[in-house]
C-alpha cells in the first residue's frame, strides 16, 4: 500500500505545499511542533535514506537547503531543526523517509516534538504563502 506521502504525492490527499521538483515535494506538516513546520520527501517511497541513490540523496538535500532557507526567512530568521528520524525505532511513523524542518523561537524547547498543535482555521494556508513568497531570492 503507497504511504500517506505518496498519496499527497499523488494528490489523492491534499497537502499545502511549498514546493515541488521532479524528485521533491516539500508540505507544511498536519501537526506542526511551531508555526512553518515543514516536511521534505522524495518522491522515491523509501523508508530509510541509505536506500536512495547517491543522485536522489543530492537532490534531496538541496532542495532541504532551499526549503529551510525559506521556512527560517518566513519565520523572521528563526533558528530550526532539521530532524529525520530513519526507520520505525527512531520514532519514524510514515515509513518514507522524510526530513523534517522545525523552526524555534527563543527560549523553545528545542529537542521536543511534543506540544503540537493543528493551526486554527484559515492559519495554515497563510503560513504557507508566507514561506512560498520566501523562496524567491
Ligand atoms: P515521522 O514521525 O514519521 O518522522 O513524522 C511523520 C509526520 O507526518 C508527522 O509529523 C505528522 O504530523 C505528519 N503527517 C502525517 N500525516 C500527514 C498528512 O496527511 N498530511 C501532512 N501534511 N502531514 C502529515
Amino acid at each position: 500500500m503507497p504511504s500517506i506521502f505518496t498519496r499527497i504525492i499523488n494528490k489523492e490527499i491534499p497537502c499545502e505545499k511549498i514546493l515541488e521538483t521532479e524528485s521533491e515535494i516539500a508540505f507544511l506538516d498536519i501537526l506542526p511542533c511551531f508555526h512553518g513546520h515543514t516536511l521534505v520527501v522524495p518522491k522515491h517511497e523509501v523508508m530509510k535514506l541509505e536506500q536512495l541513490s547517491t543522485e536522489e540523496v543530492t537532490a534531496l538535500m538541496l532542495t532541504l537547503q532551499t526549503t529551510a532557507r525559506a521556512v527560517s526567512r518566513a519565520m523572521g530568521g528563526l533558528d530550526y531543526n532539521i530532524i529525520l528520524n530513519n526507520g520505525p525505532h527512531a520514532g519514524q511513523e510514515v515509513p518514507h523517509v522524510h526530513f523534517h524542518i522545525i523552526p524555534r523561537a527563543v527560549n523553545s524547547s528545542y529537542y521536543s516534538f511534543k506540544n503540537r498543535k493543528p493551526y486554527p482555521e484559515g492559519e495554515m494556508s497563510k503560513v504557507g504563502q508566507l514561506i512560498r513568497n520566501c523562496l524567491k531570492d
